[in-house]
């Protein structure tokens, strides 16, 4: 069983949970680089993260978390749309030095600049819908605490995360204490649930998480729990980027700006960061970039100049 998520929920506790172990995909987002162990790890964990907070999404979309790092690593994003498809990237220093067991802070927080943030965005969206942003600063010494500061103020829920990576797995736990809408007989009762749930989770190490697969690891928690397992999903790799989705970033850049690269380089060879896929463009390319919108223009004056 590789690249899946398992929801879940206890009986006698109003706490919903998710495993999640990302094996194939992962291998195909380190496929074509090798990123220092450190890195690794902070980017594994990541993945999970994104593929436990995705599950949840309540529209077709994407759910995109990105660290930007005033450190060695100045960029760190993993998507992960409602399908579960997953892709990941992270853009290092030129002269990036990153010892195995730098800690989050050294790597992405170097002098307490560094951000954190989520991005919600939805696929279908109405004419001048923008996407929803929630930025913090990198509060936290893991991953885990940073999402879980994040998810604190952001969305007013108890949230917990236990996440794990190395090379071969990446494996991520969620608990969330479910909102309490007035039904319940006792909240100091359910307090007591949660922080025993909790207590339990908080037993989990690195090793352990990285050694066993999702469902031992649930089985090794909670046996004395009446758990409720609903369906388990698949994962998988995929990026969705595109010639005309490049063409579209060349023509935000301006004719001017490519111009000046054209004339440096004779032609654009862009590498897709997330999956390798080569786009060239060359002279002619980048001009039929800029004609169709001067066409377009065109086309529209003669109408607005009859009103
Ligand atoms: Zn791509």
């Amino acid at each position: 069983m590789s690249d899946t998520l398992q929801r879940f929920m206890f009986d006698s506790s109003p706490v919903r949970g998710e495993l999640v172990e990302i094996s194939d995909a992962w291998q195909q987002v380190q496929a074509r680089r090798t990123y220092p162990a450190a890195v690794t790890t902070v980017l594994g964990e990541m993945m999970a993260a994104a593929a436990l907070l995705s599950a949840n999404l309540k529209f077709n979309g994407s759910l995109i978390m990105q660290v930007h790092g005033d450190g060695p690593v100045l960029l760190l994003v993993v998507e992960c749309d409602s399908a579960l498809r997953l892709r990941a990237t992270a853009k290092l220093a030129a002269d990036a030095e990153i010892a195995d067991n730098a800690s989050l802070r050294e790597l992405v927080n170097l002098h307490g600049h560094g951000r954190f943030a989520i991005t919600l965005d939805p696929a279908d969206k109405l004419p001048g819908q923008q996407a929803y942003q929630g930025i913090v600063s990198l509060d936290g010494d893991s991953v885990a605490g940073v999402i879980e500061n994040y998810m604190l103020r952001s969305e007013q829920l108890d949230t917990k995360l236990w996440l794990a990576a190395d090379t071969q797995v990446a494996r991520g736990l969620l608990l969330q204490k479910l909102p309490d809408e007035g039904g319940t007989p006792s909240p100091q009762a359910d307090n007591e649930r949660w922080d025993h749930v909790v207590t339990l989770a908080s037993t989990l190490r690195s090793e352990e998480m990285l050694s066993v697969d999702i469902m031992t690891l649930l089985n090794r928690l909670y046996w004395e729990e009446t758990v409720r397992l609903f369906e388990p999903r698949p994962l998988s790799f995929h990026c969705g980027c595109s010639r005309e989705k490049v063409g579209n970033m060349l023509k935000m850049l301006g004719r001017e700006e490519i111009d000046d690269a054209l004339a440096d380089l004779g032609g654009l060879d862009i590498d897709c960061d997330f999956c390798g896929q080569k786009y060239a463009f060359d002279a002619v390319d980048c001009a039929q970039l800029f004609v169709a919108d001067a066409i377009s223009a065109a086309v529209q004056t003669p109408g607005r100049q009859q009103h």
